[in-house]
């Protein structure tokens, strides 16, 4: 199907063939993977089951000649009275003042076009004389991008279908088929296009989203395996007894899952297989705790680790936490984008000669000129910003060491095996005890006074707050307090009584550094801010944290936002600041006030939001489904992981029933034949 040209297919001119070709079809199979967007279906039901707004078929007696209205120029609008179960409906038909001679009176005749149920009347798109025999053929209408008319789309799906019948051939391996009871690809594909009925039309779906799945999910698997594969010298000889004592010397002891998911890394360092793994955890649940021991660990097996981060304060922040935790004698380096000049030079050159055995920095670490003399672990924080493009771009770069990426955004299951499917997923789902849960407030904006006096009398006993906006410039459409605006009010409410700080996305990075480090060490009580301080900030004497328009946040991003206070001993605040006016909104509200779990969030949120909210729309990482739906289709997309998992786990592609489905993926992705071996 994919060598078959589109133009091959009867009825795709010159013309027709560079309109498809605009749209991305250039093979048979492009084209017959073009799905209807939806389907239109004349079907006769009772008037009291018409949905108000929807289009619909009606069967009626003609009761009067109809009468016909002509408006300024070639204009007309013809109504005509038709008896419905008992009932009159009013049909209203635009310039076809022709059509007067088909409505004849105590005649039947059937219309369609839209419903208003509130006067009983119809807005006719199509009629014809006669009753029709309750249904007719379910229509597909295919999105209208391009310059492809529906009319065109029909005829040459339909003529692909019936001249290349013979070229559908299946991919799936039948078993599968068999035990999901679903359609071959064939009839399938005609019944994507061309429903016999809206149960074939279903089982037909099912299918294509269980391929879809199924392909793509091998894809990570296939991923998965080649980004394990055993190097040499991969196997680190770490000196355990060295990281024992170094845990016994922490000032606390570690969570069982802490525990856990070290001694998953650890076997992974030990291994000559590469590592490539996802450590999630919520913020607070000690993964830089969990990155010092392992990284300690490669330190004593003799080799070098760069730890990245996505900003300059945050590699400040590390550096300054990697230096409590480990012994003295570990060579610690940060390389920013702000250190340049001789100094820069000294650490590349110690990075080169092997002096440098841990080096901090942002993603400039991985630059052209720097380079390692043994570089045996890579640690990536907030991993979400990475999607698998760029993991795959290390890999590129022949960084082939062990790979731990960190998050602290909890990703449900559904979104964690499709973004991070190639990736094994270590998961901190304890806190360390003892800490006070955050207690949180739902408040509306005319308490805002109110809430003020609150954070000043928390500032006077030496606390510090956050106070976040969503937007840093006026926006009259969307109304939205804006930090400026709200920085200025507070500083005349509190009147000199405490110090407020300002931070948004406009300043250069020099002044967001200067902000930051001046809240760090209190100069700044209060720190009004937009949502830039989201990432993994460290202030753990705030124990404020109010967010305004609350409701324009998602679940999950309140929820990191909340992890930002409650990192000290002090009891720590959240107050939500919003005037929800529908009831979702009012629903998120009530949840973050009900729950400090960030799982439980982030599958509300998925469920309410959808997949963009929880990884920023545009860094999500996630694929693009042409049918699957990841909240919707998650058994399916369990199925097809399990699958997937099986087939190259037990290499089942070298079974005669696997060979279309494995030459099909091999023609569609960049996959080395090799990996197959
Ligand atoms: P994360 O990076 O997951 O947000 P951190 O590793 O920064 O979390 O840990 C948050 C705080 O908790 C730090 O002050 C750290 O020293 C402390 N901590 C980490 N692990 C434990 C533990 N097992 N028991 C008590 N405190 C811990
Ligand atoms: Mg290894």
């Amino acid at each position: 199907m994919n060598d078959i040209s589109v133009k091959e297919v009867k009825g795709v001119g010159p013309k027709l063939a560079e309109n498809l070709e605009q749209i991305g079809i250039d093979t048979l199979e492009d084209l017959l993977y073009y799905f209807p967007n939806r389907y239109d279906h004349y079907e006769q039901k009772p008037l009291h089951e018409l949905i108000h707004n929807e289009k619909v078929t009606i069967v009626g007696e003609v009761i009067h000649e109809p009468t016909v209205q002509f408006y300024q120029r070639k204009k007309s609008r013809m109504v005509v009275s038709l008896r419905v179960d008992g009932a009159v409906v009013k049909g209203v038909l635009f310039n076809r003042s022709f059509a007067k001679q088909h409505f004849v009176p105590g005649e039947k005749v059937s219309v369609n076009g839209k419903w208003d149920q509130h006067r009983l009347q119809i807005t006719i798109d199509n009629y014809k004389k006669g009753a029709i025999d309750g249904t007719s053929p379910i229509t597909p209408i295919y999105s209208s991008k391009g310059d492809v008319k529906n009319a065109q789309f029909q005829k040459v799906m339909n003529n692909a279908l019936t001249s290349f019948s013979d070229e559908l051939t299946e991919i799936i391996p039948v078993t599968y088929l068999h035990n999901y009871k679903l359609p071959d690809r064939a009839s399938g594909l005609q019944n994507m296009h061309f429903p016999a009925s809206f149960q074939h039309l279903k089982h037909a779906k099912r299918r294509f989203i269980y391929e879809e799945l199924l392909l793509f999910q091998i894809k990570m698997q296939l991923f998965r395996k080649r980004n394990k594969e055993a190097t040499e010298g991969n196997a680190k000889t770490i000196k355990m007894d060295r990281v024992k004592q170094l845990i016994s010397q922490f000032p606390f002891a570690l969570t069982s899952a802490q525990k856990k998911v070290l001694a998953e890394i650890f076997e992974d360092l030990q291994s000559p297989n590469r590592m490539n793994r996802l450590l999630q955890g919520d913020v607070g649940s000690g993964k830089t705790a969990v990155a010092a021991i392992s990284l300690y660990g490669v330190v004593t097996a003799g080799q070098q680790v760069a730890f990245m981060v996505p900003t300059e304060i945050l590699a400040e922040q590390h550096e300054e936490s990697l230096q409590g935790l480990l012994p003295n004698d570990v060579t610690l380096r940060r390389l920013t984008g702000s250190i340049k000049g001789k100094k820069r030079k000294e650490i590349v050159a110690e990075i080169e000669d092997g002096t440098c055995q841990v080096v901090i920095g942002t993603h400039a670490l991985i630059q052209d000129d720097v380079h390692f003399n043994h570089l045996g672990y890579v640690i990536i924080d907030e991993q979400h910003r990475f999607g698998v493009q760029q993991r795959n771009t290390l890999r590129e770069k022949g960084i082939l060491a062990d790979i731990l990426f960190m998050t602290a955004t909890p990703i449900p299951r559904t979104l964690s095996i499709t973004a991070f499917g190639d990736m094994d997923v270590s998961k901190i789902d304890e806190m360390p005890k003892g800490r006070k849960p955050i207690e949180t407030y739902w408040v509306k904006q005319n308490m805002f006074e109110r809430t003020v006096n609150f954070i000043y009398k928390e500032v006077k006993q030496g606390a510090q707050a956050y106070i976040i906006c969503p937007l840093i410039e006026e926006s009259d459409k969307l109304d939205i307090q804006n930090a400026l605006d709200l920085y200025h009010q507070l500083v005349e409410i509190l009147n000199g009584k405490a110090t407020v700080g300002l931070m948004h996305g406009r300043l250069t990075s020099e002044e967001k550094e200067q902000v930051m480090n001046d809240f760090a060490e209190n100069k700044v009580q209060i720190l009004v801010s937009t949502t830039v301080v989201e990432v993994g900030v460290n202030v753990p004497n705030a124990t404020v944290m109010m967010i305004q328009d609350a409701d324009r946040f998602g679940l999950s991003q309140l929820h990191q936002l909340r992890g930002r206070v409650g990192r000290g001993d002090k009891q720590s605040y959240c107050i939500l600041v919003a005037d929800p006016k529908g009831d979702t909104g009012k629903e998120r509200m009530r949840i973050m006030t009900e729950t400090t779990d960030g799982f439980v969030l982030a599958e509300r949120d998925l469920e309410l939001r959808g997949p963009g909210d929880i990884f920023g729309v545009k860094q999500s990482g996630l694929p693009d489904f042409k049918l699957a739906d990841l909240v919707h289709d998650y058994r399916a997309l369990e199925t097809a992981r399990a699958d997937a998992v099986e087939i190259v786990a037990n290499q089942l592609w070298k079974e005669p029933a696997f060979e279309p489905l494995m030459n099909y993926l091999l023609s569609q992705l960049d996959i080395d034949q090799q990996l197959l071996n």
